[in-house]
């Protein structure tokens, strides 16, 4: 198996925060997040103690930040009701934010030794191909199936003392991650359980897993502004619940507008210059954004559009205010000051 840190000492704690980090992130970006988390927050008691804005600050670049959210929500809720410790009760763990069937079976059995399974997508497609499943994985139905399919397995399994359900659950993520790959790229010839896979055998694994595909994702056109004022840029806090709450971001309006638009909202001695176009997708959505450089001088006064925004120098925006990823398509200090050598 590869090393992870997480892998060095597998206590409860360490691989909740590893498996909630890996939902939607890949190994390599999240192991320099994971050091620096648990070097900072070493324990649920201090994770239930940090501040929001300190928690959006290492979770800054990895998106989906009502992860980290519920992770708060949870570390309090195991200091008060369980004394400080993460439940070793499935019904509990599945009762606690942001705790769902695969992150209980992953902290059960890799970190309690336990035999309950942990199905995500590499392992459902490991065993589609190796059972000949012609299931839809994709469907709820057929993950709950092959989950308990796999538990009854591992409770036989593990009747053997000595065998380790989690180190059996990992196996399985492994062989998904390196060797059964997805879209038709399996490395057969490397995997061990070649002679007694079903879709190796009847020359199916272009075919397998059947999963149909996903729903095509929403676009929102809209503009971005990189408003400086001195070595100052506006940011300002998205108070709405949802989609990046709670981060920083760029001043924004619905829409794609042109320079004449953009003139009216900031005044005639504003500068304003066009920036490269940029994208940036989430799970169910795309933003295609224009965007464009402000500049105010200092003697005007700030719009009104920009009342509530906070004026950031690039040491702040780098340690007090966490940006969200989705602006940071520019390089938004640097341009300014590239502006003004052009200028000279
Ligand atoms: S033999 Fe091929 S398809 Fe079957 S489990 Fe191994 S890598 Fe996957």
């Amino acid at each position: 198996m590869r090393k992870m840190p997480w892998r060095e000492d597998p206590s409860p704690y360490h691989v909740y925060v590893s498996e909630i980090m890996l939902q939607q992130t890949r190994v390599e970006t999240a192991t320099p997040y994971y050091l620096r988390f648990i070097q900072e927050l070493p324990d649920l008691k201090s994770l239930s103690e940090a501040s929001e804005e300190r928690l959006l600050k290492l979770w800054e670049g990895l998106g989906y930040y009502s992860r980290v959210r519920n992770m708060k929500r949870t570390a309090e809720i195991c200091v008060r009701e369980h004394g400080g410790e993460i439940p070793e009760d499935r019904s509990a763990l599945l009762h606690l934010p942001g705790i769902g069937r695969y992150t209980a079976g992953a902290i059960l059995s890799i970190a309690m030794h336990r035999p309950e399974p942990v199905a995500d997508g590499n392992v459902l497609r490991v065993l589609s191909r190796f059972t000949g499943s012609r299931k839809d994985i994709s469907d709820q139905k057929t993950r709950l199936w092959m989950e308990e399919e796999l538990h009854g397995f591992l409770k036989a399994w593990t009747l053997q003392e000595t065998r380790d359900p989690g180190m059996l659950n990992q196996a399985l993520m492994e062989l998904g991650a390196l060797i059964c790959l997805p879209n038709s790229a399996p490395k057969c010839a490397e995997c061990p359980w070649k002679e007694r896979c079903a879709a190796f055998r009847n020359g199916l694994t272009g075919e397998l897993p059947v999963k149909s595909p996903r729903k095509a994702r929403e676009t929102v056109d809209k503009t971005v502004f990189i408003v400086r004022r001195g070595e100052s840029l506006a940011l300002l806090r998205n108070s709405r619940k949802g989609l990046l709450s709670g981060l920083y971001g760029l001043p924004e309006c619905q829409g794609k507008l042109n320079e004449e638009d953009v003139r009216a909202r900031f005044g005639k001695n504003a500068v304003i210059r066009p920036l490269k176009d940029a994208k940036h997708i989430f799970t169910h959505l795309e933003w295609h954004m224009k965007a464009w450089l402000v500049i105010l001088p200092m003697e005007d006064p700030v719009p009104d559009f920009l009342k509530d925004a906070v004026f950031a120098t690039e040491e702040e925006a780098g340690s007090a205010y966490p940006v969200a990823t989705a602006y940071k398509k520019w390089t938004l200090f640097q341009r300014l000051r590239e502006l003004k050598e052009e200028d000279t």
